[in-house]
């Protein structure tokens, strides 16, 4: 194995990991204790990823904490502590820091550091990367780690750059915090990230205008101090619960995913159901019926009663309505989860803006203009959104076979292999990436799953002197059709979302994760490991120069 040691200024590893979010941090803790030489490249000043970049007030995870958690270490499950039912940013970032740490992962982490370039060579069968600060490294395998919500979308408004007040963006909020306090201050979008924020900010300004294109669905989380009987339990029955989330079609053990469909029961009962989940908060509403993301008159069922809470919370009827989503079926765009979000319309210093209906023409050096009127604005922060799933690859100048580049294979939508690999492209692992369940589960359970396979794939291969392993084009065009034909069984190309990449102007329309269920997922990705890797071909190391 590779050392790391410098040779004529290009250092050398076994495995070279970009990104130390939530997937980097256990791939390196898990290819290093199987005694690799492995070095994690960071383009950020800290680790955490997602909970490092995103400290915008408000931020918390939309899954239970104690469900959104590492789970292949006792150790680390036994001593730490959530303190809410939905850990907010601040703990997230903590977790995630203490987990560097604890597993002394720190100094095989590069932070400050982004990857720019990666060209395999077919002579030699390993990767050579470039980096931001001039870095030349030499990989056998190259695993990317980089997110599926790691590039934010920019601010592409005309006259952004002449705007005299402050901006922000929710995916890159000040270390220090924003003090809005006296301020006008004007949210562009309403994704999860307004929804979480919007609340928080509308307490602090003087006066808030929120910027609406499309209404998205939300649902209370209820959150609040967790229940230590609730951490017991968790304790008492850890296996059996790991295995309960992974056996569950989005990887949650607590949405509890009826069997029943919403038509088979009466209205009454249905009220009832969608009312206790409701109640419970989260996404307990969307495991109400097995047929919601199926079924559009199931779903309307739903829709109607989230129309109705909508309607029952917010005072003025024009402002509910046109918070209510009419265009698509729920859940088909991400679900938001949030703490007060529909009553934050009631406050008397709060005004929503339709701008699906008079969009925005321009920012102005004092505020913004939109096609019906001008807004004064001290500040504006940006909850744009993000250039999903395939952003940070093609981000990155990756070429493969031919000199192929990732961005030109993927021109028309991501085309991968269980979106773990893609053809043309050996010894590149992705974790998370498009045509993986990723974002429609609970990313703690789709990330730890991906990482244990391509560690376990990347063992393997080591022990029989395998040179590389690649996606053969008929099984990532066979996986490819599979994940179109399963989403085209859904509601969920219904809805101009960005697991759509209807967001990012000019970007393929393609549904790029894998909505066929976590388990389903999980049970064909353990069997072409069986199979030897059946899909892929492994080529000898004896044919490297
Ligand atoms: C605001 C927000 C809220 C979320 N809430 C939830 C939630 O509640 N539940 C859930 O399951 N998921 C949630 N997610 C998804 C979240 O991204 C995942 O849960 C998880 O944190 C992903 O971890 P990761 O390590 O795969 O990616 P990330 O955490 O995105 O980390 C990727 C890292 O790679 C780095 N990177 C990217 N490109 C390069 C490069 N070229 N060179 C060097 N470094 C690079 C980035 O700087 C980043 O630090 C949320 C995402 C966002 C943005």
């Amino acid at each position: 194995m590779a050392d790391g040691a410098v040779k004529s200024s290009t250092r050398e590893f076994d495995v070279v990991v970009v990104g130390a979010g939530f997937s980097g941090l256990y791939m390196l803790h898990r290819l290093r204790g199987l005694g690799f030489s492995v070095r994690v490249y960071e383009a950020g000043d800290g680790v955490g990823g997602t909970w490092y970049w995103n400290r915008y007030p408000g931020a918390r995870v939309d899954i239970e904490s104690m469900e959104y958690s590492y789970s292949f270490s006792p150790d680390l499950a036994d001593e730490w502590e959530w303190s809410e039912r939905y850990a907010s940013q601040p703990e997230l970032l903590r977790y995630l820091n203490h987990v560097a740490d604890r597993f002394d992962l720190r100094p095989d982490i590069q932070l400050n550091t982004r990857v720019t370039a990666a060209r395999f060579d077919e002579a030699s069968m390993r990767w050579n990367l470039k980096t931001s600060t001039g870095e030349s490294i030499s990989a056998k395998f190259c695993v990317m780690a980089t997110g599926c919500l790691s590039i934010p979308k920019a601010p592409e408004f005309p006259g952004v750059e002449n705007f005299k007040g402050a901006t922000y963006s929710t995916s890159s909020w000040p270390k220090d915090g924003v003090d809005f306090t006296g301020m006008r201050v004007g949210v562009i979008g309403t994704g999860s990230s307004a929804i979480q924020s919007i609340p928080m900010i509308a307490a602090q300004a003087a006066h808030l205008t929120v910027f609406q294109r499309t209404p998205n669905f939300s649902v209370p989380a209820h959150n609040g101090p967790i229940d230590p009987a609730l951490v017991e339990d968790w304790k008492e029955h850890r296996e059996q619960y790991k295995d309960e989330a992974r056996a569950a079609g989005f990887g949650i053990r607590m949405v509890e995913e009826s069997t029943q469909t919403a038509l088979e029961v009466s209205e009454d009962e249905r009220r009832d159901v969608y009312e206790t989940r409701w109640n419970r908060g989260g996404f307990a509403l969307i495991g109400a019926y097995s047929d919601l993301i199926a079924d559009k008159a199931a779903n309307d069922t739903a829709v109607a009663f989230v129309a109705e809470k909508i309607a029952s919370i917010v005072k003025d009827p024009k402002v509910a309505d046109i918070l209510t989503p009419k265009t698509y079926p729920i859940a088909t765009k991400r679900l938001c989860v949030d703490t007060g979000y529909y009553a934050t319309f009631n406050r008397d210093n709060v005004t929503l803006v339709d701008v699906g209906a008079a969009p925005i023409e321009a920012v102005t050096p004092t505020g913004l203009k939109t096609a019906r009127a001008q807004y004064e604005l001290d500040a504006i922060v940006f909850a744009i959104g993000f250039d999903a799933m395939t952003g940070a690859l093609t981000g990155i100048d990756i070429r493969g076979r031919g000199g192929v580049s990732m961005k030109q294979k993927w021109a028309e939508g991501p085309k991968t292999y269980l979106g773990l690999m893609v053809c043309g492209f050996p010894n590149l692992f992705t974790v998370t990436g498009p045509g993986s369940p990723s974002v429609l589960c609970n990313m703690a359970v789709a990330i730890e799953q991906h990482v244990d396979w391509i560690t376990d794939c990347i063992s393997y291969l080591s022990d029989r002197q395998v040179g590389a392993i690649e996606a053969t084009s008929g099984a990532e065009a066979e996986w490819v059709a599979h994940v179109n034909e399963v989403a085209d069984g859904t509601l969920f190309p219904h809805a101009n979302s960005w697991y759509m990449g209807a967001n990012v102007p000019g970007k393929p329309r393609v549904f790029m994760p894998y909505i066929g269920g976590f388990p389903v997922y999980r049970e064909k990705c353990e069997e072409v490991a069986a199979k030897g890797y059946e899909g892929f071909a492994l080529t000898s190391a004896a044919h490297a120069s």
